[in-house]
């Protein structure tokens, strides 16, 4: 193979591990920036900050690194790391992108892969990213940084993580507040637990799309709603 069929060969693998591994591909931030946001975050109101939550940023294994990512503002990864688009690099310490920084840092620290990966564990991120942002910014409500969407986050923030009728709810809300954003990409509940309420229910459509659909936001693709909204 000659010396650019190799380079592209090279470059397509990284794209593709990149899809499922950000570090690959990412550009980390340099570890003064990463102390800047670490030290910002350790700065915050003890008292809105708990206490799992305050011990893993003191700890600061974590990463940082910047991601194109269209549809969503940021990112953990299976390693435990951070991703932030590259445009908010600009603006890193600011009241929205660290209150995505502890989105991603609740993910991580409060939940496992399958919660991650579900609405449930969104519903639970981003009721927590509600509840943390007037720390940062003087107690102004987050709708102010998403087009001032104030009453969806508000019913967002009243939701349950218990009932499948909210979970479908908070994926409406989800796209009304950010779109663009893969809500129908996430089975409602964790992966295995949605396959059994579908297969308890003899529903192997159910089955074969919340597979369908969790394949196809992994390659990128929007996903519409394609389940009956619930009785
Ligand atoms: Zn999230």
């Amino acid at each position: 193979m000659d010396e650019q069929k190799t380079k592209t060969a090279d470059r397509k693998v990284k794209d593709f591990l990149g899809r499922f591994i950000p570090e690959v591909t990412w550009n980390k931030l340099s570890s003064d920036i990463c102390e800047q946001v670490i030290e910002k975050l350790k700065g915050l109101d003890r008292t809105g900050i708990e206490d799992d939550i305050m011990a893993f940023i003191e700890k600061k294994k974590y990463k940082i690194g910047t991601l194109s990512q269209a549809n969503s503002g940021a990112g953990w990864t299976v390693f435990g790391n951070i991703t932030i688009r590259p445009e908010n690099l600009n603006d890193y310490l600011s009241p929205y992108v660290l209150s995505l920084i502890l989105h991603e840092i609740f993910h991580i620290k409060r939940q496992t892969v399958h919660t991650r990966l579900s609405m449930q564990g969104e519903l639970d991120a981003w009721q927590y990213q509600y509840r943390i942002y007037p720390l940062l910014n003087h107690g102004h409500e987050i709708s102010e940084v998403y087009g001032r969407k104030s009453q969806q986050w508000q019913e967002l923030f009243r939701l349950s993580r218990n009932s499948r009728e909210d979970l479908e709810r908070a994926r409406d809300l989800m796209i009304e507040i950010a779109p663009g954003y893969r809500a129908y990409a996430l089975p409602l509940y964790p992966f295995l637990q949605e396959i059994g309420y579908f297969l308890k229910r003899g529903d192997f459509k159910g089955v074969i799309e919340a597979m369908q659909n969790l394949a196809k936001g992994a390659r990128g693709e929007k996903i519409e709603r394609n389940t009956p909204r619930p009785a």
